[in-house]
């Protein structure tokens, strides 16, 4: 991959940006979910939604039982739809649903165990198969349900790296690729960091930024700019 995506020009470094990040957050230990089942099931019905609305459709759901992947299949989607009703768009997050477990089963004999045990890129191959999950989805999975070292990049980090201004490429691929350049890859840092700017985008860098506070002030343009105007 580092052939493929030479150096972009940039002011920081990722780990210089992890550095602050984890100084100011420390280890968070995502994903909030009590197994990989969950998390699989969470990383679906998050696409799109706030993670409140995903919180009652995990409820219902475990209120229901559903706490695997055979309960999951067996219940008739008119049910299924009803309680991730929560979630929005919750048709087509049932059909997903069904239709990613239905290839664990497909893969695996059912078995998330097995499944998740499987080789990184075997494993997201196959979750990119399923209509539906794309690569942030895919990762999420792999990093937090499998605990294997990939890179989650979504909308929160793009926005905060333009922020910053660092050039990346547009690509998942590229984002991706310029964070793991120079970090170990390592799961607990993979989450840490992941999560770290989830928080970082919901705290601070929101739609409208909030830089008075921000760890990443002293580093970021953007930052620097409003901080000059106050
Ligand atoms: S300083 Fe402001 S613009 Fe820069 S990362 Fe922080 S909140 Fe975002």
């Amino acid at each position: 991959m580092d052939d493929e995506f030479p150096d972009p020009p940039g002011p920081t470094t990722p780990g210089e940006i992890y550095a602050v990040l984890h100084a100011h957050y420390g280890d968070l230990e995502w994903w909030p979910a009590p197994g990989p089942f969950q998390v699989m099931v969470g990383a679906v019905l998050t696409q799109r939604t706030a993670w409140r609305n995903v919180e009652m459709a995990m409820e219902r759901l475990e209120g229901a039982g559903i706490d695997g992947v055979d309960p999951l299949m067996a219940l008739p989607v008119e049910e299924l739809e009803a309680l991730i009703r929560s979630s929005g768009t919750y048709r087509q997050k049932a059909r997903r649903l069904r239709d990613l477990f239905a290839m664990v089963q497909g893969t695996s004999d059912g078995s998330l165990e097995t499944f998740l045990a499987r080789p990184r890129d075997r494993m997201r191959s196959d979750l990119l198969s399923v209509n539906g999950i794309g690569p942030e989805t895919a990762d999420s999975i792999i990093l937090y349900a499998a605990k294997q070292p990939v890179f989650v990049v979504d909308a929160y980090t793009r926005r905060v790296l333009g922020r910053i201004g660092i050039e990346t490429g547009p690509s998942y691929d590229h984002v991706a690729a310029w964070f793991t350049r120079g970090i170990e890859e390592d799961v607990g840092i993979y989450n840490n960091y992941h999560a770290a700017m989830v928080e970082l985008a919901k705290g601070y860098c929101r739609k409208e930024p909030r830089c008075d506070g921000c760890p990443l002030c002293s580093m970021c343009p953007t930052g620097r700019e409003a901080s000059r105007g106050q």
